[in-house]
C-alpha cells in the first residue's frame, strides 16, 4: 500500500531540497531566498523500493496580510491532514528555535506519524543541532544531508515499517 508523507518545517531548513532528491524531477523551486516557492506541492516519490505521494509545504514566506504565523499554522496543518507520515524538518546547523517549537507542538497535537529530521547535518559542525532535536519530544531524530544525499538509509528505515 502506499502512503503521503509530507515535508513540514520552517523556511530554509532544507524541505525542498528533500523533496527534490525524492521526486528526482525539478519539481519544486529551490533558492537561497525565502519566498520562491509557493504553498503545497506534490511529486511521486521513490527511495529503495517504496513509491509514495510527497508533499512540499512553501510559500510559508509568502507576503500577505496574514501573520506569518498564522499562514504558517494553516499551511502546515493542511498538509498535515493529507498526509499519513509527516516528516519534521529542522536545521541541525541553526540549531532548534522558537518557530520549530511551534511547528512541534503543532505536529504533537494534529500528526498520525511524525519523523523527524536534523537536516544540515554533514560535518561535525551539526552535532549541537542533533543532540538539541531530541529536545523537541518527538523521539529520536534521523541524521540527513538533503544536500548531500546522507541519511536516507535511515529514512528508508523509518518508513518502511510504516508503508
Ligand atoms: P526550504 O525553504 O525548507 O524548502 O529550504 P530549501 O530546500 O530551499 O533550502 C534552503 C537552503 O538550504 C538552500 O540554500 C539549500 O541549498 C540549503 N540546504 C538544503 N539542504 C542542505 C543540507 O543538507 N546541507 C546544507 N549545508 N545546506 C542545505
Ligand atoms: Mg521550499
Amino acid at each position: 500500500m502506499s502512503f503521503t508523507l509530507a515535508i513540514v518545517g520552517r523556511p530554509n531548513v532544507g524541505k525542498s531540497t528533500l523533496f527534490n532528491r525524492l521526486v528526482g524531477k525539478r519539481l519544486a523551486l529551490v533558492d537561497d531566498q525565502p519566498g520562491v516557492t509557493r504553498d503545497l506541492r506534490e511529486g511521486a516519490a521513490h527511495l529503495g523500493d517504496l513509491d509514495f505521494t510527497v508533499i512540499d509545504t512553501a510559500g510559508l514566506e509568502d507576503a500577505t496580510d496574514e501573520s506569518l504565523e498564522g499562514r504558517m499554522r494553516r499551511l502546515t496543518e493542511r498538509a498535515v491532514d493529507m498526509a499519513d507520515i509527516c516528516l519534521f524538518m529542522v536545521d541541525a546547523r541553526a540549531g532548534i528555535t522558537a518557530t520549530d517549537q511551534l511547528f512541534a507542538e503543532i505536529l504533537r497535537k494534529r500528526a498520525k506519524h511524525v519523523i523527524l529530521a536534523a537536516n544540515k547535518g554533514e560535518g561535525s559542525r551539526a552535532d549541537d543541532g542533533v543532540m538539541e532535536a531530541y529536545g523537541l519530544g518527538l523521539g529520536e531524530p534521523i541524521r540527513l544531508s538533503a544536500e548531500h544525499g546522507e541519511g536516507m538509509t535511515d529514512l528508508y528505515a523509518m518508513l518502511m515499517p510504516l508503508a
